[in-house]
């Protein structure tokens, strides 16, 4: 298995020219992609369009999924954690966030993570492996596939939001990969611009960014107003601090379609990152930069043996405040899936919660 070549991650041309390698014509491989990610089957044996010697011929070769779910988690709020294993038996995490108009699926770019930021549980877990194309399109069809049945077709529109565990600039080109094959109208047909990419300011890669045209949205964490306290808390500060980032970001500005806004996240720390003072130095850096952005404030999700807790309801609004009456447009994230430890920077390939209904014996989203 572990050599077996990943479709997944493969567009149509790729799929295509695999396919010749078998001295199959070019339409079977347009007919594999469609059964891949169009009807998002998993296993050959499904694939019963293509023919019973081709579908064996190709299981001995090929995989139509790598990934393995271990356990998934369902919310009070609707949302829902998948923990899956990769071939070689790394933890991937996965959300899935119902919401009126749409859904979201908060998918992982690597497992583990190697950024050191003091306030997220998967820090602790290090790097284990950037994820490839193949395992980050089948965390969208997998999460699809257990919401509403294998292939059919979402109610409501997709979302995808890179934010999931792991740096995804630290990955670029497959992530890159994984967009451009879910973009494909043939395919799963989520495009860039129903994407989010979030980091936490790895620069080269966000002036990389910036040039490409089929780029998706970007969000950056901040989660500190000063050098000072963002190198204490996210270390990757001290490689390319606030001056610079934000130098990088005014860059990226220039590429912003009508309508579009880099998004700033600030994970909110009692004690710690909260103070009005703060709040008005978070305000000044912004302006001073002058870019065309928002503000996400999030209250921190406790994640122990983390040493923080979430600033009151009454401190957030006063944040937010401050910021708006400095012209700063700003927004509160409602936290989702706390209960099952699906939250921001709450993915750690936790086995179990308390009080929490596991589902297992999932039907089709393997
Ligand atoms: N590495 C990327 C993407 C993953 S983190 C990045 O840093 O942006 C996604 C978001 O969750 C970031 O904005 C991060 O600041 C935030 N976050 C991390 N841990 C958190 C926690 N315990 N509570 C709330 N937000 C958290």
């Amino acid at each position: 298995m572990t050599t077996a070549v990943q479709l997944t991650g493969m567009n149509q041309p790729e799929l295509v020219s695999f396919m010749e390698t078998l001295s199959e014509p070019a339409y079977r491989g347009r007919q594999l992609f469609a059964a891949l990610q169009h009807r998002r089957l998993r296993s050959f044996d499904e694939i019963t369009d293509l023919p019973k010697d081709l579908r064996t011929r190709l299981s001995e070769v090929a995989n139509a999924a790598s990934l393995k779910v271990e356990s998934q988690y369902l919310s009070d709020d609707g949302t829902r954690r998948y923990l899956m294993k990769t071939h070689d038996g790394l933890p991937v995490e996965t959300v899935f966030i119902p919401e009126e108009r749409r859904d979201t699926i908060c998918f992982s770019s690597q497992s583990g993570c190697p950024l050191q930021c003091t306030f997220c549980l998967t820090a602790q877990l290090g790097l284990l492996r950037s994820l490839t194309a193949g395992e980050i399109v089948e965390q969208i069809q997998i999460a699809l596939n257990d919401a509403y049945g294998t292939g059919v077709k979402p109610p409501r529109g997709t979302n995808l939001v890179a934010m999931g565990a792991g740096e995804p600039l630290l990955n670029l080109d497959q992530l890159l990969k994984a967009l451009r094959v879910m973009a494909d109208p043939q395919g799963l047909h989520i495009v860039p611009n129903r994407v989010t990419v979030s980091t936490a300011g790895v620069v080269p890669r966000i002036l990389e960014l910036a040039g490409i045209s089929d780029r998706p949205h970007l969000a950056i964490s901040l989660a500190a107003p000063t050098d000072d306290l963002r190198n204490e808390l996210m270390p990757i500060n001290k490689k390319w601090p606030l001056e610079q980032l934000l130098s990088a970001c005014k860059t990226f500005e220039e590429t912003l379609k009508p309508g579009e806004r880099l998004t700033f996240e600030y994970v909110l720390l009692e004690g710690v990152n909260d103070s009005d003072e703060q709040a008005r130095q978070l305000a000044n850096l912004l302006n001073r930069h002058n870019i065309r952005s928002k503000v996400n404030l999030i209250p921190h999700n406790a994640a122990e043996p983390l040493p923080y807790r979430p600033s009151s309801d009454a401190v957030v609004e006063r944040f937010k405040n401050i910021l708006e009456s400095k012209g700063i447009h700003t927004y509160v994230r409602r936290p989702r899936g706390r209960d099952i430890f699906a939250a921001c920077g709450q993915l750690a390939a936790r086995q179990t919660t308390l009080n929490t209904r596991v589902v297992t014996n999932l039907v089709g989203a393997n």
